[in-house]
């Protein structure tokens, strides 16, 4: 999950990393109040998740509340990357005297973390790193033993940070370092790193992505969601516990096992093709328990979808046997009854395979159409959803 500025900079002051936390508003008349409490000049910033805002007119200075009630006018009715922004954030104009990047990430092709970062900072980093390579340091960060006040120092010593600035930067990468593995993060990012008037160093940016895996043990990250811009199926699927992923085209898909949904995708994707492009409308994968209730949900979420015309339920029984996912299958029509609108077809196989059709083909549900194969299957709901889109 990434964060937005002033939900990184929450988690950068609980950490002891030096930030200025600001008011976060959602309409021009609190930006104007914010503005007039906090006194003096300030800076509007877009809250949305995407970098290059200030190049794309989402960070602006104020003179006065008044100004900053037009910014936050302006900014508010912006998209940026298309996203549109919400919510703007109203802090003290500090002007940076110098501007530095800073990062921690983790390094999957290394099974590692690494720090990468600069002197030269303010501006995109790939920017710097292609005229100026020299300038940015990537430095590796050993798992096991992580960042500590001597790791801190070499990293800041390699970096090149002003000698008056040492100290403080020392602190600030032990802060960032405990931000990223307190809060289960797989990206801190800081730029620009400022250093303010009277050499004070400061985070004036943040960006923090968290690894979703690690929810179960970081209650509190709940609150970072913003379920307002959550797709509302995806949302729905995620009360269920469903692990579904909403995409752009027509056929929806319901399939157990990952690697057998990503495969479904494929192949749907490609029988599409002879079928007036159609596409696979979402990944669902049911897991192991294809009960009628999971399989009741999973189809309930996408026959939400107003884009699905067809079904296809792929599954391959194993330790669930294709009997018991044939009765989840007749057994979710039934608890679904008038909801169910949209032609499914279904492709079993594996355990108990000839019983789990032998079910169905008793059910003789209307809606439903059997496949012995995937690619016969792919082909008919293919078919199934071109014919629908007339
Ligand atoms: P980004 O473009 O999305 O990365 O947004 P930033 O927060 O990095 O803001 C872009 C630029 O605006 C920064 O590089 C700074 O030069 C400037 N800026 C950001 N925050 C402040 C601030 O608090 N005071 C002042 N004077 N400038 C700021
Ligand atoms: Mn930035």
């Amino acid at each position: 999950m990434d964060l937005m500025e002033y939900q990184a900079k929450e988690l950068f002051a609980k950490h002891g990393v030096s930030t200025t936390l600001g008011t976060v508003v959602q309409t021009p008349e609190e930006a104007r109040a914010a503005a007039e409490a906090i006194g003096g000049v300030t800076v509007i910033k877009a809250q949305v998740k995407a970098g290059g805002r200030g190049k794309a007119g989402g960070v602006k200075l104020a003179k006065t509340p008044d100004e900053a009630f037009g910014h936050a006018t302006d900014i508010l009715a912006l998209t940026i990357k298309d996203l549109p922004v919400n919510r703007v954030l109203v802090t003290p104009a500090t002007p940076p005297v110098e501007e530095y990047y800073f990062s921690f990430l983790l390094d999957r092709s290394n099974r590692s973390y690494l720090c990468i970062a600069s002197v030269e900072g303010g501006v995109e980093i790939e920017e710097v790193a292609r005229t100026n390579p020299d300038a940015v340091k990537q430095i590796p960060v050993d798992a096991g033993t992580g960042v500590d006040e001597a790791k801190a120092t070499a990293i800041v010593d390699e970096v090149g940070f002003p000698a008056e600035l040492r100290d403080q930067a020392i602190a600030m990468v032990q802060g960032l370092w405990t931000v990223f593995t307190e809060e289960d993060a797989t990206l801190v990012e800081v730029n620009p790193l400022a250093r303010l008037e009277g050499d004070r160093l400061e985070a004036l940016d943040g960006k923090v992505s968290l690894d979703e895996n690690a929810e179960f043990r970081q209650a509190d990250h709940a609150a970072f969601e913003d379920k307002a811009a959550a797709d509302p199926l995806e949302a729905k699927a995620k009360e269920k516990g469903l692990n579904y992923v909403k995409l752009d085209g027509e056929v929806g898909i319901i399939g157990n096992g990952a690697g057998l949904v990503m495969s479904t995708l494929d192949v749907v994707a490609y029988a599409g093709e002879a079928h007036g492009g159609v596409k696979p409308a979402n990944f669902l994968d049911i897991g192991g328990g294809a009960s009628a209730q999971v399989m009741a949900d999973g189809l309930d979420v996408i026959l939400g979808d107003a884009q699905v015309n067809s079904v296809f339920v792929n599954v391959f029984g194993g330790i669930t046997s294709c009997d018991a996912v044939a009765n989840g299958i007749v057994g979710a029509l039934e608890i679904l009854g008038d909801d169910a609108t949209k032609p499914l077809v279904v492709r079993l196989d594996g355990n108990n395979v000839e019983e789990g059709r032998r079910i169905l083909q008793e059910a003789n549900h209307p809606l439903v159409t059997l496949e012995a194969t995937m690619d016969g299957a792919a082909d008919k709901a293919a078919e199934l959803a071109n014919a629908a889109k007339g």
